[in-house]
């Protein structure tokens, strides 16, 4: 904890996990934390995410990693098979590897899951004010006199710093830089959860599997302590009915129809899932170009951070990760001093626009190789099959260290 005795007053706008995790980090450092979610209730729905070490890492600083690892599974493998073939391209170890590595755990686990978690590890907290049911609808600041916050219910608050985490279609980020909307990537995700014990055998085990096929990959792992198998597709296709929303059921011819050929054991996972309640549900993906420079990230005593700040495609499985990062490192660099608040921004920004963007188009070109068709294609199963581990691998993004650079 911050020894201060005048902490700042921090206003967060959003309850996902960026948002929360910039509650836990900003509250031990001591400081005042109201964090304003426009949900009725500060709740996740949706799929499964894959936590790095560099994430995890930063959820053992924060002392909430042994309760997220009691609900989450710790991958043996990633794979890389083909849609079409059912060969394996390529193989790399985590487990107890990535662990000893990088220092902390390759895991996956259940969205919900992870929220419920951290909001149960921020509530406990005596300097944090949770209000639900606030949507933030306006916003200004002055270096000398602090940040105010209007609602949808025309209350308005006052504080030190404003940290926007509320996501893609963040409101923070129109007030502040009115840089227009993300736009539609042409992908359309497709996601579904499956109780493990109704899987054939060989799909129950854990490990994160990546099927690549034409213009379309698939993604399982294992979540809720390894009892759902979590599966998400992704593929260019047809625009959904309601493009913003999360849960578009829909038929499961439309996701056959985009996977297109499927050897005989993605053919029985993706069979498995029409067996389920609730099937498929789809959303279609949004996204913003990589960012170009640190002012993108910030502005006076107003800082984005998450989705908000760097959307990106989710063929890297970081977005969540670089919120969680995002946290840690404002968290680091907010001294108690009001005065200094517009100072510790801009280094905030100098200290993570480069990784985020890098992590962006990182994203960006997954997304190529994972759909490539053709000669593309070709060469990529041969990389993959030469090079192995070394291709899978990602020492620049899992070995992060950022405490040390934040205090730096
Ligand atoms: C298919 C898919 C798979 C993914 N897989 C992974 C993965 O494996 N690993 C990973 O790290 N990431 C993954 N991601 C990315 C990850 O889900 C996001 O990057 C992450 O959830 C963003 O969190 P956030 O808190 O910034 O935004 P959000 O989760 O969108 O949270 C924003 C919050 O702000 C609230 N809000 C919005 N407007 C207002 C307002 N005006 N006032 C108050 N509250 C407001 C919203 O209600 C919401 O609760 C994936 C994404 C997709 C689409």
């Amino acid at each position: 904890m911050n020894s201060s005795k005048n902490p700042l007053q921090i206003l967060i706008a959003g309850g996902g996990i960026g948002g929360l995790s910039a509650g836990i980090a900003c509250a031990d450092k001591g400081h005042l934390v109201r964090l304003y979610e426009r949900s009725a209730r500060v709740s996740e729905a949706g799929a499964g995410i894959q936590l790095g070490p560099n994430a995890t890492r930063v959820l053992a600083d924060w002392g909430v990693l042994p309760a997220i690892k009691a609900i989450a599974v710790q991958p043996t493998h990633l794979r890389i098979r083909d849609t079409q073939s059912g060969r394996q391209l390529g193989q790399l170890a985590l487990g107890e590897r990535a662990e000893q590595r990088y220092g902390a755990p390759y895991l996956t686990v259940h969205r919900a899951d992870l929220h419920r978690t951290l909001y149960a590890h921020l509530k406990q907290k005596t300097n944090v004010f949770l209000h639900e049911g606030r949507e933030v609808a306006a916003l200004s600041d002055d270096l000398n006199e602090g940040v105010t916050v209007g609602f949808t219910d025309d209350q308005m608050v006052q504080g030190d710093v404003m940290i926007g985490a509320d996501g893609l279609w963040s409101w923070t980020r129109a007030l502040t830089f009115d840089d227009g909307s993300p736009a539609a990537t042409g992908h359309v995700a497709y996601r579904a959860l499956i109780p493990t014990a109704a899987l054939p055998e060989p799909l129950q085990a854990p490990v994160v599997t990546v099927w690549l096929g034409p213009h379309v990959h698939v993604v399982q792992y294992p979540v809720r302590g390894g009892d759902a198998m979590n599966v998400v597709l992704i593929a260019s296709g047809e625009p959904l009915a309601d493009a913003t929303g999360w849960s578009n059921a829909v038929d499961s011819k439309r996701v056959m129809r985009a996977v297109g050929v499927a050897c005989s054991t993605l053919g029985e996972l993706l069979e498995a899932v029409e067996r389920t309640e609730q099937g498929w549900m789809a959303w279609q993906l949004f996204d913003r170009p990589p960012v170009t420079d640190a002012s993108a990230l910030c502005r006076g005593r107003i800082a984005l951070m998450g989705d908000a700040a760097h959307p990106m495609r989710p063929y890297l499985a970081q977005g969540a990760g670089m919120a969680i990062e995002d946290a840690q490192v404002l968290a680091q660099v907010l001294t108690s001093d009001p005065a200094m608040v517009g100072h510790a921004l801009r280094r905030y920004a100098r200290l993570r626009h480069e990784r985020v963007a890098r992590v962006q188009r990182k994203a960006l070109e997954n997304g190529e190789i994972f759909h490539a068709t053709g000669l593309k294609r070709w060469g990529r199963d041969i990389a993959m099959q030469l090079l192995g581990s070394r291709l899978l691998d990602q020492p620049w993004l899992y070995g992060e260290r950022l405490v040390s650079h934040a205090t730096q």
